[in-house]
């Protein structure tokens, strides 16, 4: 189906992000999944060429486009199955806190770093105890004099040994009464004394993204590093999920177009009992249902997105969407990798690994179920 998102210069911006694709990604995947981590340098090669944050404006660094230049690196990371470069977490999901936030002066210090690739960003809201239930956050900080004091733990952050910033959503009212307006948004640099990056965490798949444990020990962080004001951090967050939410559906749609091109690719070579896999019945019907649902997938998603880019507060439509399109790579790559008999099971074969990198699209980003408690709150339910 033919798409009308994109213009003539997103088109050109593909193509330039391929080639950087084929240059400076495939030929480290295989290292970056043993190492458990992208390599720096390659952030830094993506910021030089325009490729992180490309909707920032350049008065702070930025190239000056727009989101759907950011869509497209989605795309096409997800289709050369990149899982771990978080590229988009760190341009779509992360900077925009900084960015919608920050005070002028944050901005100038913060900004052009994250746009080159010099600043590697995190966001560390879940913790060891609480992860759907944000508001029962058990990080402190403290104000004392100019500063505040930051305590407590964090699990599962993205980008955990990379960062050089993280976002860190701490209680500045401790005040149970108080749960939701009690939440700050602090940015800590990486090295700050009570600063610790715990270990690198195995997981079942994205193996090159290094997903990890954060510490803060009496962590001493100057009070101009609070993003926007204080108590004001579950706002911001329920603000900024949207986009979050609908990324993860751009790369669910995308990777699972991908694995069904590659599997109609395979069953059309395979052969069993004389011929092509390709020519059984069951495989045509069953990739034709794959197709159908990745089509579906794409065209509301790309409506999303052009709700989204024109200013609309999307909620029900971005959980709507991450929900069904996470849930339908899952079925999708579940239903290919079949196709693939015993090496669809092989780490080496590309549909194994989105085969585990699917399963996590239903978790992180506010769980499959959390989105459809926030439809349901939409619906007056
Ligand atoms: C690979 C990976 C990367 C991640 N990256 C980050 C990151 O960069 N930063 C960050 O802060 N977090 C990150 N996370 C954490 C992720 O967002 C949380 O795991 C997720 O929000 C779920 O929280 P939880 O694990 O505590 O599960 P829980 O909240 O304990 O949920 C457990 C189960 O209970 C269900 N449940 C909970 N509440 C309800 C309810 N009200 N109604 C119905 N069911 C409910 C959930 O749907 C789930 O099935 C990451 C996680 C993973 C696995």
């Amino acid at each position: 189906m033919d798409r009308t998102l994109f213009d003539a210069d997103h088109e050109a911006f593909r193509q330039t992000f391929r080639q950087f694709v084929e240059r400076e990604i495939r030929p480290h995947q295989d290292r970056w999944r043993d190492q458990g981590q992208v390599d720096r340098e390659a952030w830094q090669k993506a910021g030089a060429q325009g490729f992180l944050c490309p909707w920032l404006e350049d008065k702070y660094g930025g190239p000056g486009a727009d989101f759907l230049c950011s869509m497209i690196v989605m795309e096409e990371l997800a289709r050369a199955y990149e899982s771990g470069f978080a590229m988009s977490l760190h341009s779509d999901i992360i900077v925009p806190y900084l960015y919608t936030f920050g005070n002028e002066a944050q901005r100038q210090r913060w900004l052009p770093g994250c746009a080159s690739g010099e600043l590697i960003t995190a966001i560390a809201m879940t913790e060891p105890g609480t992860g759907s239930d944000l508001a029962a956050v058990a990080t402190t900080a403290v104000r004392d004099g100019d500063d505040y004091v930051i305590n407590g733990s964090k699990t599962f952050i993205s980008n955990g040994q990379l960062c050089d910033l993280v976002i860190v959503a701490a209680k500045t009212d401790p005040d149970p009464a108080n749960a939701h307006k009690g939440i700050s948004l602090i940015v800590v640099e990486a090295g700050r004394p009570g600063f610790t990056k715990g270990k690198r965490l195995h997981k079942m798949g994205m193996a090159s993204q290094d997903t990890s444990e954060l510490f803060f020990e009496d962590c001493r962080v100057p009070a101009a590093n609070l993003l926007g004001v204080e108590g004001g951090g579950f706002l911001m967050l329920m603000q900024k999920l949207q986009q979050e939410r609908l990324c993860v559906a751009i790369g669910a749609v995308a990777a699972s177009e991908q694995v069904v091109a590659d599997t109609i690719a395979y069953t059309k070579e395979r052969k069993a009992f004389g011929k092509p896999i390709s020519k059984f019945q069951n495989t045509q019907f069953k990739l034709v249902e794959c197709l159908a649902k990745t089509e579906v997938g794409r065209a509301y998603v790309d409506q999303v997105v052009a709700g989204h880019i024109a200013g609309k507060y999307l909620v029900k439509e971005c959980s709507m969407a991450k929900f069904w399109t996470t849930d339908m790579a899952q079925e999708v790559v579940d239903t290919c990798l079949q196709f693939f008999g015993g090496y669809g099971y092989m780490l080496e074969y590309p549909v194994a690994r989105a085969f585990m990198d699917a399963r996590v699209q239903r978790i992180y980003a506010g769980t499959n179920e959390i989105m459809k408690v926030i439809v349901a709150k939409q619906l007056g339910l």
